[in-house]
């Protein structure tokens, strides 16, 4: 039986949410936007619906909602999968109300007769669930899952006419603007450097600026820091701000509440920089060093400097 992908723009989640789609059945067709998207066959994909009204190439969960709906009706497939990204869930949540059908987020496997596997609270609770409707709607959480490939040729590209008025593109993005750690995004980045309470304030973050500088790495914090106003919500890691999984993550002056720790456990190497020996965190982290980390980042950005110059 069909199942139908949504496949975000440059969204290496995405590929990780086909290998869980393959679990529910076959053919897989997927909606994309803007892009032909023929390698998706490797993944498994027999057949990419591209959208090609120029108003969907930005962001647009209601009208991207709506194309979903379109293929739904064409395809017939017994489930709609997407990534369990920020624009993955409010997508599907578009497409769960529309339809006056349950979606169930952050799914990482799927059983027989609808039965899933969900993380909830902040990956601290797995939970078994059925859900309870022909077309099943979810999403899958990030980092969960493996994209693996599998012996799949060229996708076929068919080209969806979709019917939207503009009631569809009520909210849609109509403008980006650079982070400071532009260019690097926090969710793909090898290495994270993050600051909490312990940076002491906005300024403060100059010197985690520096080093990540020096590591092509990105900038992340608690959310104490964005609740202060020190770095944009964006910034933020944990349960209530983006996943990561980078090769090392560095908490500077982090305690590692398990909010905190919900965003961050899906790192290779954890490193803690603080100044208690009894912070949580120490508990999570493979390496610690116990300090001021007004003394000891600077030292580690002058050793690397100093390694990088000889
Ligand atoms: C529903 C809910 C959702 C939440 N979601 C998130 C989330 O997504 N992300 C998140 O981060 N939090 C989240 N929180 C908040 C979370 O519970 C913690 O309050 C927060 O993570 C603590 O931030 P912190 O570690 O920066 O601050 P603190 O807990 O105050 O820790 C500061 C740490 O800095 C150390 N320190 C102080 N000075 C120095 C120094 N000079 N050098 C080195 N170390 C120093 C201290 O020893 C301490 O360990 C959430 C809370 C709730 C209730």
């Amino acid at each position: 039986m069909p199942v139908l992908a949504l496949i975000e723009p440059n969204e290496e989640l995405s590929l990780q949410a086909l290998s869980l789609a393959r679990d529910l059945g076959q053919p897989i067709h997927a909606f994309a936007v803007g892009e032909a998207h023929v390698e998706l066959g490797a993944y498994g994909v027999q057949t990419v619906h591209v959208a090609e009204d120029e108003r969907l190439s930005a962001y647009a969960p209601a009208a991207w909602a709506a194309c979903l709906e379109q293929l739904i009706d064409r395809i017939e497939p017994t489930a709609v999968v997407a990534a369990g990204t920020s624009r993955g869930n409010e997508v599907l949540g578009h497409l769960a109300a529309r339809r006056n059908l349950p979606f169930a987020a952050n799914c990482i496997a799927v059983g027989s007769e609808g039965t899933v596997t969900r993380v909830r609270w902040g990956g601290s609770l797995l939970e078994e669930a059925r859900i309870d409707s022909e077309l099943k709607i979810l999403s899958v959480a990030p980092h969960m899952v493996e994209a693996t490939t599998v012996n799949g040729g060229v996708a076929n590209v068919e080209t969806v006419q979709a019917n939207l008025d503009d009631g569809e593109f009520v909210v849609r993005v109509i403008e980006h603007a650079e982070t400071r750690s532009a260019g690097i995004s926090l969710a793909e980045a090898k290495v994270v450097i993050s600051g909490g309470r312990g940076v002491g304030s906005a300024d403060g973050f100059g010197m985690l600026e520096e080093l990540a500088g020096l590591l092509n790495a990105a900038v992340g914090c608690s959310r104490v820091v964005t609740m202060a106003g020190w770095r944009p919500h964006t910034d933020q890691v944990g349960q209530t701000g983006t996943k990561v999984a980078p090769d090392l993550y560095i908490a500077c002056g982090i305690s590692g509440a398990t909010q905190h720790i919900a965003g961050c456990k899906g790192a290779k190497k954890i490193l803690a920089i603080n100044s208690d020996a009894e912070a949580p965190i120490l508990a999570s982290a493979d390496y610690a060093v116990i300090g001021d980390l007004a003394e000891v980042v600077p030292a580690i950005t002058a050793e690397l400097r100093k390694a990088q110059s000889s």
